[in-house]
């Protein structure tokens, strides 16, 4: 069995504008904030409601939990549910499973005009609950589940990986990087200090070939090589994670590129909290339903972390400007919920043409501009209707 998804216990503290810069290891407790359970209950008139063009609101009141007898219900998933939503500061029995409700955000607590900001949908069925407040200054916004496993059947299945070749930097052959590949990564703006953090390598031989390890806890994962002709391939029998997963272990914002460079050019603008997709963007959106997790191929790598992702109250997605790059930010966004999902539009980099990526960004325009790219992130559209 896989860890329970704790949600919302000390990793939900979210302060702007500095909300990103999330060192690599905070120190535990820094980021701990406690919120009285039944927060919502209190001294709050029913009357006033703020109205944000959110889909499917309702007003209506009822609690549809009231008659199911008490000890029983300690027994179900709704009741893991609601007790996770408790945690949150959010009252449960002010919530209709299958509705939208507006209540009081204890993040802003309504904000300045002490309004009903946040949009809270328990799912019909029970399993889940997601949420987003629409005070401009706050946008607190997340997902929690009943179980884990439920949700996402096959998840915590362990990848059979070759286990006879220990995946190690003496194993595949890496040393430290030379000069000339110093070199290349300084004309991206890519200092040597965070290229060795990342324990970025090259191969042991004559051609300059990058590596990419890919670490879990420290150890050896994967590796992603590239030459500077931009041809890439990556170990075979790995485990398929994000590119810099220890560094969101902590995070409960988090930013998500397409590719390993750009990480790094993240973190040139001061934000660790940064993870990279192992393998570029499909061609387009698929117009089929999601398929389970298990089926679910080309997205392996996104659930073999999602234990890391779910900690997650907002996620950034920072992929590419052209349209392969967008169709993976909406692949993404339909598997991490679009309810916590923000979007990053890059910046014209001159009269004619726009920033492709976050390289591009920090390569043209400086460290500043793609920060604030960054900050400037959208909420992700949702459609009208569900
Ligand atoms: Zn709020």
């Amino acid at each position: 069995m896989g860890n329970p998804i704790v949600f919302g216990k000390g990793t939900l503290e979210m302060s702007l504008p500095t909300r990103l810069r999330t060192p690599p290891s905070p120190p535990p407790g820094n980021l701990i904030h406690c919120y009285s359970p039944n927060f919502l209950s209190i001294n709050r008139s029913n009357s006033s409601f703020h109205s944000n063009g959110f889909p499917s609101l309702s007003h209506a009141r009822s609690n549809p939990t009231a008659d199911i007898d008490a000890v029983e219900e300690e027994q179900t998933d709704f009741a893991k549910l609601k007790r996770k939503i408790e945690a949150l500061g959010v009252n449960p029995n002010s919530c209709t499973p299958g509705q939208y409700d507006l209540l009081y955000c204890p993040k802003c607590e309504g904000g300045k005009s002490i309004q009903r900001t946040l949009s809270f949908h328990i799912n019909p069925n029970r399993s889940y609950a997601m949420w987003r407040c629409f005070d401009s200054q706050c946008g607190w916004a997340g997902q929690v589940f009943a179980d884990i496993e439920k949700a996402y059947p096959g998840v915590n299945i362990p990848v059979k990986i070759d286990s006879s070749r220990p995946l190690t930097g003496e194993s595949l052959r890496l040393e430290p990087l030379g000069d000339e590949l110093f070199a290349y990564f300084a004309e991206r703006m890519i200092s040597k200090e965070t290229l060795e953090r990342n324990n970025v390598m090259q191969v042991a031989g004559d051609r300059k070939i990058l590596a990419f390890p890919y670490r879990r806890n420290g150890l050896f994962v994967g590796c992603k090589y590239r030459t500077v002709e931009k041809k890439f391939w990556q170990e075979k029998n790995a485990e398929k994670i994000l590119y810099g997963l220890d560094d969101i272990t902590e995070a409960n914002e988090i930013i998500i590129v397409e590719g390993e460079i750009d990480k790094l050019s993240v973190e040139e603008a001061g934000y660790y909290n940064c993870v990279s997709v192992p393998g570029g963007a499909p061609q387009t959106v698929s117009i089929k339903e999601l398929p389970t997790p298990d089926k679910d191929t080309s997205f392996q790598y996104l659930w073999n972390c999602i234990n890391y992702l779910d900690k997650a109250s907002r996620i950034i997605l920072a992929t590419d400007g052209d349209i392969p790059g967008q169709a993976l930010a909406e692949e993404l966004a339909r598997r991490l919920g679009k309810e916590r999902c923000w979007l990053v539009h890059w910046p014209k980099k001159d009269d004619v043409s726009t920033c492709k990526d976050a390289n591009e960004v920090l390569k043209n325009l400086g460290a500043d501009a793609l920060r604030n790219a960054i900050e400037k992130a959208d909420a992700y559209q949702i459609p009208d209707s569900d």
